[in-house]
């Protein structure tokens, strides 16, 4: 099914890791009307639950925050932006290297490299204390 004319949804969270959850839930049941595959959804789902994640824990520090979604889809094309107004990043190259993290023995650094590999692309804007924008674009049903 395309989408001729866009349609979005925003919605707004608190920084909370229990809405990782909520948020991707949300997402995949607005690109449902893309009609994707179940692998498809599931690309979705990791894409977002990572970006999320990143808000929570490395944006917002674990602490209080708000976390500002917005999911489109137009022709065939599902936009989702993750959005927050945390801490931010310096160097935006090497934050999305594989395996790069601040949180050395903690994490892994693969979320970027998970978001890269199961949506088509990504795209972040950050600066310290300027907070983070990920967007991230994939066709669905090729
Ligand atoms: P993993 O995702 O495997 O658990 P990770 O979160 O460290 O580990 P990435 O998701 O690839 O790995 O992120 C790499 C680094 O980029 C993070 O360690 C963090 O320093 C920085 N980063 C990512 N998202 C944000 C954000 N929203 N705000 C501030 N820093 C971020
Ligand atoms: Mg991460």
């Amino acid at each position: 099914k395309m989408m001729k004319k866009r349609q979005v949804m925003t919605m707004k969270i608190d920084s909370l890791s229990e809405n990782e959850e909520f948020a991707r839930v949300v997402v995949a049941v607005f690109a449902s009307r893309l009609n994707p595959t179940l692998e498809e959804i599931d690309d979705i789902k990791t894409a977002v639950s990572e970006a999320v994640t990143n808000a929570v824990i490395h944006g917002y520090q674990n602490g209080e925050g708000t976390i500002y979604l917005e999911v489109a889809a137009e022709e065939n094309v599902l936009t989702v932006t993750v959005q927050d107004d945390g801490v931010g990043i310096a160097d935006v190259e090497k934050a999305m290297e594989p395996m790069f993290t601040t949180a050395e023995g903690e994490r892994s650094g693969m979320g970027f490299s998970f978001m890269e590999a199961f949506m088509d692309q990504v795209e972040v804007v950050s600066a310290p204390n300027k907070g983070t924008s990920v967007t991230m674009r994939k066709k669905i049903g090729r």
